[in-house]
């Protein structure tokens, strides 16, 4: 099967075994300003590189994207990082490549993979959730994964956890994501080091200068026992474990695995959100495990081959 992944810089083909091995890689920059017609034209010959490998065609072919899509007709509603808005990309690529073409968001394609093939492999009730710049979520319910009405169900990030609270980049104020999304903790640092500039020395050392401080400042910065960053890393764990039991109350999963760019700079955080749920959700849902996320950067790749393979994808 073959697999790929377009995100807004690059696009990475992979011909996918069953059992979610990549068995050959083919990647190509991107250049967003290039049009979906560049794009495509990229993403085609990613995939042609792949496809001269493989020793017969692959039935179908499952495309993760970086975007709102419409699985059931193949269409790439909004993907702002490549300023695309209704692209059939679906039948865009099968007039080049031939075969049937499933088009996926990309977190949700990962968190197929990961319940399919990695951390969720074997359980009914699984929600993934994922930190990173934003923070999303995919539910698996009895055996299904979970879309919507409109394909965009998951998204955790942007319930409210502070009435009133911070500016969230969606419409909302005081979203989980305007307190532990990487864009938020960033923000929520460089206004630490403005109210306390002693106390924000190191970050600003490392960064260079106080608009240049990131979420990975904060997490090396704390590896190294700096107090701010220790505060800022503790205040998101807090803040994190808020939106956990909200999370396990709403979906009732057995198992919550965590994945995503900030999971790595958290050493401590999976006791905090573990011991949150056993303390404070519904004593029903209070035993859902928590995981770490086991499948990496390719994820998506992977996931998206498995869906276009899979008879229980969303349709
Ligand atoms: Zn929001």
């Amino acid at each position: 099967m073959l697999g790929i992944d377009l995100g807004a810089t690059k696009v990475v083909s992979g011909l996918v075994a069953p059992d979610g091995t990549i068995v050959h890689h083919s990647g190509r920059h991107l250049h967003a300003n290039d049009g979906p017609g560049g794009v495509i034209r990229s993403l085609v010959r990613s995939a042609r590189a792949c496809l001269d490998e493989a020793a017969a065609p692959p039935k179908a072919i499952g495309v993760a994207v970086a975007a709102q899509v419409d699985p059931r007709t193949g269409t790439v509603v909004h993907a702002p990082n490549l300023g695309w808005r209704d692209v059939p990309l679906a039948r865009r690529i099968a007039a080049e490549l031939g075969g049937t073409v499933y088009v996926v968001n990309d977190a949700r394609a990962a968190a197929f993979a990961e319940w399919r093939l990695g951390a969720g492999k074997g359980v009914d009730d699984v929600f993934c959730l994922t930190l990173g710049t934003g923070v999303g979520g995919s539910a698996v319910v009895g055996g299904r994964l979970l879309e919507g009405g409109t394909h965009a169900l998951g998204e955790v990030g942007h319930m409210t956890i502070v009435v009133g609270g911070r500016r969230c980049h969606c419409p909302n104020w005081g979203c989980l994501e305007a307190y532990v999304g990487g864009w938020a903790i960033a923000e929520r640092a460089q206004e630490a080091v403005r109210l306390d500039a002693a106390a924000g020395t190191a970050l600003v050392q490392r960064a260079g200068r106080v608009e240049a401080i990131t979420a990975q400042t904060v997490f090396l910065a704390h590896r190294t026992g700096d107090a701010l960053a220790g505060r800022l890393v503790r205040d998101t764990e807090r803040y994190l474990a808020d939106g956990v039991v909200g999370i396990v109350n709403a979906f009732n999963p057995s198992l919550l695995i965590v994945g995503g760019g900030l999971v790595a700079g958290m050493p401590t955080f999976l006791p905090v959100i573990e011991s949150a749920i056993r303390a404070r959700c519904q004593p029903s849902a209070a035993g859902a495990r928590v995981v770490r996320a086991r499948l990496g950067e390719d994820a998506a790749l992977v996931g998206a081959a498995e869906m276009a393979r899979a008879p229980a994808r969303p349709r």
